[in-house]
């Protein structure tokens, strides 16, 4: 086994990269050539079927089956040109990844013959059997009846041989069994409070958009080394191994030099991408080896989520034919950083106006600085709910783990906004807000840079900080779907919004001028975030773990107990009162969440029981026999010197036996807790119990990375981490 350790680790090292080659053209000219865009529309339909897709599109518009059928006619046409024989729905149901179930164009032609036929009603709806996916107890499984239903609004796309239907995933009684139901939800939410808002300021505005860029961390390994290793395999991390002596302490991975194996695996992921209309901009070295990112041009949130989960595929795909795998784990590797998937958000309006960046005028400004305060209140008030909505068995390594953001929600404002919001307490009501430079600096007024220079420079420690002209929510977890927070900032934004309108109006209808009235109801608003949820210093330390408790920021750390927040009465309310998600909707995704849970840490359970049981100890005990034949024949050859000239190997025998011991005991009682923990019934109670246990899992790791520091390298079995993390 050693020796297998060995030839695989050499052979890892001796790969070379894999060249791509890359279209001749430039990336401008394929970009979408897989996506079923307004320029495809334009071609391969009629021009009044054109004005009835796009109506739908923009408008919500229905579409009545017989233009349905001629969009089914033109998407077929369109992709039996570029050799696609098969159709799915496209779905996101509330487990990891995306969910397809083929079907061939292929039908008789009741002349003995055989045609492609694809019409509007499979493009509309297909009922998947559905009942194997979670659904929290909502669709009973006698009844397996969920069903997809097109979104429109996310345009249809090829993947290899098959053209990909976006969908909604509901059951047959109206429930979201999805991610993209609630999220599609909370976008019409966010739009309708905010335009009402928008108007107080621009009669104009008739829409605003929530945008969404996303910023992907994830890690490469050789997929020999991973092979070899059961623990990435099964879990998605390492349940065991030693620090290397060198990680990341000289800081010399983050922006150097991308290796040539993972660039070319980065060229062919941009290539896809943009094949596949992904707007990719970003790509470089993250902080810990072998971790990465990319990143596209922010977009609106429906889209740039499906984008993000495209991407993920694409790239699981594209490692493996670069002899890699990818890790979209939240904490690969204990004692290096973990990755996570900033969700930078924003919201504008369809005339072009940025809500969350300084305005062009006083009266620009003040629409900014409502915004702004907002969502900050809306953070405030569902803190702890904003951090139910990244929590998973997986991302729960990530925080609070002193080096992602921590388990409490805050948001970084920066010396300029949090000067300015500190000034705006102070002054009347209907003191202009300028913008620094175009007036001159007088005293009393308040003002804003147009470019804010110390957002540049931002407090990494923060997980909701503003850069400028949006927030970046970054404590969202690398294998999530982005739209569980999505979903969960865009109704808490929304509720906020409304409620302030309200306040506004009463304010307005007393007499009060639009201005006035808006700076009065956000007078006490910021008097009540600014020393709360606000915070800019560092989110690690522990004395903030103690200030937050008392400004009464959540700071619960145990991922079960965190969903409860999603129902709690307020937050039933709230999410009633935006139509995003039904009490029962809550509920039963509770219970998938705990399902998954308790699943999750069940199988890392069982994958470090087996792995101590059979790979560990049996190591150890080999070393261990190896160091009692040596203690053996030096007691032959020195009868009286015997403890001087065995010492080393007698305080080695010494150090494993006990190690070994540890092991076993702690192995025993996890395996009694797993036993207890599945009797449970119930889902929470049991969630509870496996949280236990996988706090159990790290007193596991402990003596099994110590065996790793003295057994023989020879005998060791598992790649080791500088193995793992130093080869591309
Ligand atoms: P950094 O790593 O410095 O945070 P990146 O350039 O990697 O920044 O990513 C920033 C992301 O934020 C990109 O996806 C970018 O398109 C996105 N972004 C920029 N402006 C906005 C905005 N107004 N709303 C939403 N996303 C935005
Ligand atoms: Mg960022």
């Amino acid at each position: 086994m050693s020796k297998l350790r060995f030839d695989v680790v050499q052979d890892a090292f001796k790969k070379k990269a894999l060249r791509v080659n890359a279209p001749k053209e430039r990336p401008s000219k394929y970009f979408g050539e897989l996506v079923f865009n307004r320029e495809k529309m334009r071609h391969y339909l009629d021009v009044s079927t054109y004005n009835d897709l796009v109506d739908c599109i923009d408008n919500g518009q229905p579409l009545d089956r017989a233009i349905a059928d001629k969009v089914a006619e033109g998407m077929k046409t369109w992709a039996m040109e570029c050799g696609v024989t098969h159709v799915t729905h496209w779905f996101q149901p509330l487990t990891e990844g995306t969910a397809e179930k083929h079907d061939a164009f292929m039908e008789y032609d009741k002349k003995g013959g055989m045609i492609e036929q694809f019409d509007g009603k499979s493009l509309s709806q297909q009922e998947p059997d559905a009942s194997s996916f979670p659904n929290g107890g909502i669709r009973a499984t006698f009844e397996a009846r969920g069903y997809t239903a097109w979104d429109p609004t996310s345009p249809v796309f090829i993947q290899d041989d098959t053209l990909c239907i976006p969908t909604v995933f509901i059951s047959y009684t109206g429930e979201a069994l999805d991610y993209k139901t609630p999220l599609k939800k909370s976008i019409k939410a966010v739009n309708d409070a905010a335009v009402a808002v928008c108007k107080l300021f621009d009669p104009k505005v008739r829409k605003v958009f929530s945008y969404l860029g996303w910023e992907q961390e994830y890690f490469l390994v050789d997929e020999d080394l991973y092979a070899a290793r059961p623990d990435l395999m099964l879990t998605g991390r390492t349940l065991m191994g030693h620090e290397s002596s060198k990680n990341q302490q000289l800081d010399d991975h983050y922006f150097g030099a991308i290796p040539s194996r993972v660039m070319e695996f980065m060229k062919e992921v941009e290539i896809e991408g943009y094949r596949h209309g992904i707007p990719l901009k970003t790509r470089h070295n993250e902080v810990a080896p072998n971790q990465f990112e990319l990143a596209p041009i922010y977009g609106e949130t429906n889209l740039s989520n499906d984008q993000n989960q495209m991407i993920m595929n694409l790239m699981n795909n594209i490692a493996r034919k670069h002899g890699f795998v990818l890790l979209l784990h939240e904490k690969p590797f204990a004692g290096i950083n973990g990755s996570g998937k900033h969700n930078n958000w924003s919201l504008g309006t369809d005339t072009g106006t940025l809500l969350l960046a300084p305005g062009k005028d006083a009266m620009g400004n003040l629409q900014f600085v409502t915004f702004f305060v907002n969502v900050l209140v809306a953070v405030q008030k569902h803190n702890a709910l904003l951090k139910a909505s990244i929590a998973t068995a997986t991302n729960a390594h990530r925080l609070g783990a002193n080096e992602a953001p921590p388990a409490i929600i805050s948001s970084f404002l920066g010396h300029t906004m949090t000067n300015v919001l500190r000034k705006l307490l102070e002054v009347p009501s209907d003191t202009p807000i300028e913008i620094a430079g175009k007036k001159g600096a007088s005293v009393g007024l308040v003002e804003i840079p147009e470019i804010f220079i110390d957002n540049t420079d931002r407090n990494r420690t923060s997980p909701f900080a503003f850069t400028g002209n949006r927030f970046e929510f970054r404590a969202v977890g690398s294998s999530a779907n982005c739209a569980g927070a999505m979903t969960t900032l865009n109704a808490a934004v929304a509720d906020q919004l409304v409620a302030f309108k309200t306040l506004v109006d009463q304010e307005m209808s007393a007499g009060k001028p639009m201005n006035i009235a808006v700076m009065d109801t956000l007078k006490p608003m910021i008097a009540s975030i600014i020393d709360t949820v606000c915070f800019d210093g560092n989110g690690y330390t522990d004395e903030w773990k103690a200030e937050a408790q008392r400004r009464g920021l959540d700071t619960e750390t145990c991922v079960p107990r965190m969903f409860k927040e999603f129902t709690k009465p307020e937050t039933i309310e709230m999410f009633a009162r935006t139509g995003v998600y039904t009490k029962a909707e809550l509920e039963a995704r509770n219970e998938v969440k705990w399902e998954t849970y308790t699943k999750k840490v069940q199988i890392e359970a069982r994958v470090m029981g087996r792995m101590a049981i059979n790979h560990i100890i049996p190591a150890a005990l080999a070393y261990k026999s190896r160091l009692l034949g040596i203690i053996t024949q030096l007691k032959a050859v020195y009868p009286d010197d015997f403890t001087t000239m065995a010492a080393t190997e007698l305080d080695l025998l010494q150090k494993i036996t006990t190690l070994i011991e540890d092991i076993r005991t702690k192995c025993a009682a996890m395996v009694e807790a797993r036993k207890a923990a599945n009797k449970i019934e119930d889902e929470y109670a049991k969630a509870l119990a496996y949280y236990d246990i996988a706090e159990s899992l790290f007193a596991i790791r402990r003596p099994i990375d110590k065996l790793e520091e003295v057994v023989d390298n020879d005998l060791w079995p598992l790649p080791k981490y500088r193995e793992l993390l130093f080869i591309n």
